[in-house]
């Protein structure tokens, strides 16, 4: 018998989740989107996950036999080591959740949990835009902006496992007010939602009408390049801290003004001197919404080669098939 190699994906976002069956290479074999309702409770949630990731599995031709584990990719903040959701501004209703718990024991598989914009770009990494590449950054511009580091096929983690919060770079010093506390971060400024709420100030509808505005209205047109100013200023911060060899632009608002981004990514692009031409290049991200799932899922199974699985002891006496991520690697003396 052939060792299983394929994995759930699960792609939670504020709005829908998503879940596929991912086959080693990458390949989506079914897959099925649920809202996402987090005020229903987590009870609620892990039975409608559940028998959605059942139906879904059917559906592929598999059996669990087939599968390595379950990968997550969540909306953060999370804790990928603790497996808990900790992100009251999109899943209201889920803090403390542990997720990584609950799928486990109704599933009966090993469970991995992730930030959402680490899941995307691995999904991207290994089967998109970021083929090829050696150190990539991806950001992922919707309602929000998520930003992540892969480093030779890792995902890159900071002090205590923590996600860096690349969507708040500082562009504008007199920027906006942000809900992290701080002025002029490029999600303040370049969002989904900062679009379509200055275009609102100004009698916009929303972000897709101050985009189709600014062919003909000077004052969409100038939220645009504010926009566009703040894109750049970001993309030459991350080229100079990072010296990534790929910059991949995702997320849903790329996809629907692919354009827009790839210009402003390329003129930042053009005005890096300290570094070879050509040394970093930009792509769009080309898996659009299954880029959740397929990173989600090919994590699974990286972490299932890499990992054998072991038990792991939870407080209430009982205990849960291996789910936690590699631990950070010693540094030696
Ligand atoms: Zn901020």
């Amino acid at each position: 018998m052939k060792p299983p190699r394929s994995a759930l994906g699960i792609d939670i976002g504020g709005t829908k989740i998503a879940i596929g069956v991912i086959a080693a290479d990458g390949r989506v074999l079914a897959s099925r989107a649920l809202p996402t309702e987090s005020r229903r409770g987590t009870t609620d949630a892990t039975a409608r996950i559940t028998t959605t990731a059942r139906l879904v599995l059917h559906e592929s031709g598999l059996d669990v036999e087939a599968l390595v584990g379950v990968g997550i990719g969540c909306s953060g903040p999370v804790a990928p080591l603790s497996g808990e959701i900790n992100n009251p501004h999109t899943l209201p209703g889920w803090e403390g959740w542990n997720i990584v718990a609950s799928l486990a024991h109704t599933l009966g598989l090993p469970v991995w949990l992730e930030n959402d914009a680490d899941a995307a770009a691995l999904g991207e990494y290994c089967c998109g835009s970021g083929r090829g590449a050696e150190r990539l950054v991806m950001l992922t511009v919707g309602t929000g902006i998520g930003g992540a580091i892969i480093v030779d096929g890792e995902i890159y983690r900071g002090a205590g496992g923590e996600h860096p919060e690349i969507g708040h770079i500082p562009v504008a010093g007199e920027g906006p007010e942000c809900y992290c506390g701080r002025s002029g971060c490029l999600e303040s400024l370049l969002s989904g939602t900062a679009i379509g709420a200055a275009g609102q100030r100004l009698g916009f509808s929303n972000a897709a009408d101050v985009f189709h505005s600014a062919k003909s209205d000077q004052r969409a047109q100038q939220i645009l390049t504010t926009a566009q100013r703040a894109l750049e200023s970001a993309i030459g911060t991350i080229v100079h801290s990072f010296a990534p060899d790929r910059i991949v632009l995702g997320g849903g608002l790329v996809a629907a003004q692919k354009a827009f981004f790839l210009e402003a990514g390329r003129t930042a692009l053009g005005r890096v001197r300290l570094l070879p031409p050509n040394a970093v290049t930009l792509a769009a991200a080309r898996l659009g919404n299954f880029a959740g799932i397929i990173g989600a899922g090919r994590w699974a199974t990286q972490r299932a080669e890499s990992q054998p699985s072991r038990r792991v002891p939870l407080r209430d006496g009982k205990s849960l098939v291996n789910t936690l991520p590699v631990p950070p690697r010693e540094i030696p003396r």
